[in-house]
């Protein structure tokens, strides 16, 4: 069974769906949301650096750790696993990154309700937080989550945008975003690159890409024109051979991967 091509999956799109609904809902989320922290906060102080920069470790951790695993796994719970690899990666690739009309923006976005069920699991670390150091950090890592899901939406959204887009032609766009571009390569997906705009634990837990040429052909030559970063090897070259987009190959290579990890442990 293959995964899902674009117009297969064009054809899931609910009569109902309205692209500019889905972006004005999580547009809706994030500012109520800052805008309730930064009301509680009083606004932001210098004083506050330490305990943002804390929260942001933590929420790029966070980042890392959910798209490595439960994205890129069939595990608990399988539905972001269904959305993110037989959704988000069969219909954009290396090759094939951008959005050919607006309405496909809806397999680059979240749904607008992950912002709040997003919210609500941070609620016992933040509660946590509030114990230990008190209110004012707990309020204070709500917010840096909030605004970093902000961030990756639209940072996200920028990345799988047309080349010849306005804001998709900055320079530093492009380079912000061509981390994410090397791990929609369906051979390099499920090892390399799970940050986003800044790769902090990629590079910590050595899964970090670099290079990617523009103009690749298909199949195995992909892997092999792209370098992973100095001091990194390719993890078992033969084993990211997908088979294209053959869903069985993906599963199981996600649950050898899977494997590797449990024995590593
Ligand atoms: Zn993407
Ligand atoms: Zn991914």
């Amino acid at each position: 069974m293959s995964l899902p091509t674009r117009d297969a999956l064009r054809a899931t799109t609910p009569p109902t769906y309205r692209w500019t609904r889905h972006v004005a809902l999580i547009v809706a989320f994030a500012a109520a949301g800052l805008a309730i922290c930064l009301r509680v906060l009083g606004g932001l102080h210098a004083r506050d650096a330490v305990v943002l920069v804390v929260g942001f470790l933590i929420t790029n951790l966070g980042e890392y750790v959910a798209h490595r695993w439960p994205l890129h796994r069939p595990m608990f719970p399988r539905a972001v696993y269904e959305r993110h690899v037989r959704e988000h990666h069969a219909f954009f690739t290396y090759e094939t990154m951008a959005v050919d009309a607006w309405p496909e923006i809806r397999w680059v976005l979240f749904p607008p309700w992950a912002l709040p069920l997003l919210v609500a699991t941070i609620v016992p670390l933040a509660l946590l937080i509030g114990a230990l150091l008190g209110a004012r950090s707990a309020w204070l890592f709500v917010l840096v989550v909030i605004a970093y899901y902000a961030l990756y939406e639209v940072l996200h959204a920028l990345a799988h945008l047309p080349d010849d887009a306005p804001l998709a032609r900055v320079g530093a766009v492009r380079a912000l975003t061509h981390h994410h571009r090397v791990h929609h390569d369906p051979a390099l997906m499920q090892r390399w690159n799970f940050n986003f705009a800044i790769p902090l634990f990629d590079a910590l837990f050595a899964t970090r890409y670099e290079g990617a040429p523009a103009s690749r052909s298909g199949g195995q030559d992909h892997v092999d024109q792209i370098r992973p970063a100095a001091g990194e090897r390719l993890f078992q070259r033969s084993d990211q051979r997908v088979g294209g987009f053959d869903a069985h190959s993906i599963d199981a290579h996600a649950a050898r991967q899977g494997d590797e990890v449990d024995r590593r442990r």
